[in-house]
């Protein structure tokens, strides 16, 4: 029987090696058990979109076989339903897996943001935008956790890319990590309460993340109230003793002893607090009781039916000329490439699922229109001759009224571990869509891929575009459902489609080099700096479409609070088809010290609506929506000032806007000996009073002291400017100036 609680009598009767023998995996995937204590040991085991239970070999890349399990739309997927409902559905169903499987922690969601479309993992995150992606992520945490297992979100912080994940060190000044790497973890945390949080492999600023005591303890846990269980990444950990100090909990997999070893010679030795080994001890044996002893079933026709309901509110309707979609049953159709009949619909790697069953959308389509005709039109192993594949069908596509090509990328062109070179798709499909499309009436094509591919090339030359990415092991019939109209379209996109690889953000500066990435974009990611520097994108983040149309008319923002608001709108479907539309709320300032983003997403609401009905929707804001995290105060800041909130069709097309001035909180910057002349005299304290100084005093006058020379001297730190004017404030006279300069006078 498992223990209900570990007190302090319990722990003081362990000894120091049973106690670090808890803090590292038994092997790959299970903790250690302390019979004596009654602790179990529980399992872990990989996600987060289906569950990964490995029963013979083990490893980390989704190289062995696993248990049978649901392949849910993996988060590419669901990032684009822009649904919590979607995540909590699938957190809901996966938990049920991994409870009928006896899981107790089912890792991920991951919740890194696509910093560059390269990122070889791009396809197990939602988004380039950090609301987004907290939202998603929070509702898939709790729904599954409701279930029983718990939740690992992960990799804590700035893991972005895949080269040398395990020892890049990601250089981000820290706004950038406050407002884009950080909230959707933030959010996670606090909102849905994860039972483990998982750190990455990377450095961060210099220091391992598995070894960083700011990320660990003071960020998660201090700030963000984080009190379950931190664990490695699988092999994340460097140096054992310096992880546990720094607040890591539990270090997987397993290493046969050796970490233990180290933890409790370096506790004997002095080097380490045993405070810290009990701390972790506790939070492990919290999780261990609070989610072992799982077990039971599941349905598995059930979330099949599931699977295919949820992917058909992933896929993004990107284009759609003179309502080429949805297809009539009785239209003559081609259906053209192997992803018909061999459908990708998830990503290599760890989070790899062995689906319980797949559809291709090839026996999809035939299960509505018997009689369509196929060609293969390349071969995904390169094998046959490209050209006799094209022209067969270009020849099918000439008899047919509409050709649907199945275009994307290969598990083995994108997968984690390594990242992408290049986002265009393999040049014998693009050769294959434009050969289809010249020979078509009408062409259609729909692409399986993880991170995002290019549309140069071949996107004017066909008449519709549904982007599926990968939608899990229902796809297939998903689609189906969407290209005939028995769903209506309804996913906006969660990443901007770039025109040139090189437009992107990051483009100079992924993935680094000698062993560093530098984040020099700052918080211009995605859309927020396509929109800030006005470079057009082929379709920016937000964008989808519908069979139906809609309108939004009734804007209004309620001031709320200080610095809090409500903005309230009517939603009307303007078309003859129930649909699904996406408000999505973003709000644009210039106030503040930092350059902000042109506009940002601050809220968003995926809407039902029947042919010609109107819904009121209201959306709060609050104090984050409008902040900037200010480094040197330590804390997130409201400037005083006008904001924008704009109602986006999509993040770069505004339909309706207002604005509101905000009073903001009266931020008065610290000042020291190192803050320049101009910022000491812009202090309603300390100016005066150093003016006062400056002209009252024995200190030798010089031309400095007229206006003039002062404002010459605004940028020069106080304490050269001292030295080079020659002004020598006595010592005691200093220390008052700098102490009124002290406060930072913070809002209320
Ligand atoms: C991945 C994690 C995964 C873990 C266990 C690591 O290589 O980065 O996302 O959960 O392996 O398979």
């Amino acid at each position: 029987m498992a223990r209900t609680d570990l007190d302090a009598l319990a722990l003081n009767a362990l000894t120091l090696e049973q106690k670090a023998s808890l803090l590292s995996g038994r092997d790959f995937w299970t903790t250690k058990p302390l019979e004596e204590a009654a602790i179990p040991s529980i399992t872990l085991c990989d996600g987060p979109h289906g569950v990964r239970r490995e029963a013979g070999g083990s490893d980390h890349l989704g190289i062995n076989e696993s248990i049978p399990a649901t392949c849910f739309p993996p988060a590419v997927a669901v990032g684009s339903s822009w649904d919590p409902e979607v995540a909590a559905r699938i957190g809901a169903a996966v938990g049920r897996e991994g409870r009928a499987l006896g899981v107790a922690v089912v890792l991920g969601p991951g919740v890194n943001i696509k910093r560059s479309p390269l990122c070889g993992r791009n396809f197990e995150y939602y988004s380039e935008d950090p609301l987004l992606s907290g939202v998603l992520a929070a509702a898939h945490v709790a729904a599954l956790q409701a279930e029983g297992p718990g939740a690992s979100v992960k990799h804590f912080a700035a893991n972005n890319q895949e080269t040398e994940r395990m020892r890049v060190s990601a250089e981000v000044d820290e706004r950038t990590l406050r407002e884009i790497y950080f909230p959707a973890f933030e959010r996670v945390v606090t909102q849905a309460r994860p039972a483990t949080v998982m750190c990455s492999y990377n450095r961060v600023n210099g220091v391992h993340a598995s070894q960083n005591r700011w990320l660990l303890t003071d960020v998660l846990r201090r700030e963000w109230g984080f009190s379950g269980v931190v664990v490695s990444d699988w092999g994340a950990v460097q140096d054992r003793v310096a992880a546990l100090a720094a607040g890591l909990d539990l270090e997987m997999p397993g290493t046969g002893g050796a970490s233990d070893r180290r933890i409790v010679d370096a506790v004997r030795a002095g080097d380490l607090d045993e405070a810290a080994v009990n701390a972790s001890v506790r939070r492990v044996v919290a999780l261990t009781e609070r989610h072992s002893g799982v077990s039971g079933a599941f349905d598995s026709d059930a979330h099949h039916a599931l699977a295919r309901e949820l992917a058909a509110e992933c896929a993004v309707l990107l284009k759609n000329e003179d309502g080429t979609l949805p297809l009539s049953a009785e239209a003559r159709i081609a259906v053209i490439g192997e992803f018909a009949a061999r459908p990708r619909f998830q990503g290599g790697g760890s989070s790899h699922v062995h689906a319980t069953r797949v559809d291709a959308a090839l026996d999809a389509i035939r299960a509505l229109a018997p009689d369509v005709a196929y060609a293969p039109g390349f071969a995904l192993d390169g094998s046959g001759d490209a050209r006799e594949l094209r022209e067969a069908a270009a020849e099918a596509a000439a008899s047919a009224d509409v050709a649907v090509v199945f275009a994307g990328l290969s598990e083995r062109e994108e997968s984690e571990g390594i990242d992408r070179e290049t986002i265009d798709l393999p040049a014998v499909q693009v050769e294959l869509i434009r050969a289809v499309a010249a020979a078509a009436r009408r062409t259609v094509v729909v692409l399986s891929n993880g991170g995002v591919v290019s549309l140069e090339g071949w996107h004017d030359d066909v008449d519709a575009v549904l982007e599926g990415w990968l939608l899990g092991q229902a796809g297939g019939s998903a689609v189906a459902d969407l290209l005939f109209g028995a769903v209506n379209p309804s996913g906006r996109l969660a990443e901007s489609i770039p025109v040139r690889l090189k437009d992107t953000p990051s483009y100079l500066n992924f993935p680094g080099e000698a062993g560093q990435v530098r984040y020099g974009e700052g918080v211009m990611v995605g859309y927020r700096y396509y929109e800030t520097v006005e470079l057009p994108v082929r379709y920016p983040f937000g964008h989808g479409l519908s069979y139906t149309t809609f309108a939004i008319d009734g804007l209004r923002v309620v001031r709320t609070g200080d610095d809090r608001a409500t903005v309230t709108m009517r939603v009307t479907n303007t078309g003859d088809r129930a649909g699904k539309h996406v408000v999505q709320v973003y709000v644009s300032t210039a106030a503040g010290p930092v350059r902000r983003p042109v506009r940002e997403l601050r809220a968003f609401r995926k809407v039902s609506l029947a042919p010609g009905e109107s819904r009121t929707v209201t959306l709060p804001l609050d104090r984050r929506a409008f902040a900037y995290y200010d480094v040197p105060l330590g804390r997130w800041a409201v400037a005083p000032g006008d904001y924008t909130i704009q109602i986006g069709e999509n993040a770069s097309s505004v339909v309706a806007e207002t604005t509101i001035s905000l009073s903001g909180d009266s931020v008065v910057p610290v000042v020291s000996l190192d803050s320049t002349l101009g910022e000491w005299l812009s202090h309603p304290l300390a100016g005066p009073a150093l003016l006062r100084v400056l002209s009252g005093g024995k200190s030798r006058r010089t031309e400095e002291d007229d206006e003039n020379g002062l404002r010459m001297a605004s940028s020069m730190p106080m304490g050269r400017f001292l030295t080079f004017a020659g002004i020598d404030i006595p010592h005691a006279t200093l220390r008052e100036l700098v102490e009124l300069g002290g406060s930072d006078g913070a809002a209320a």
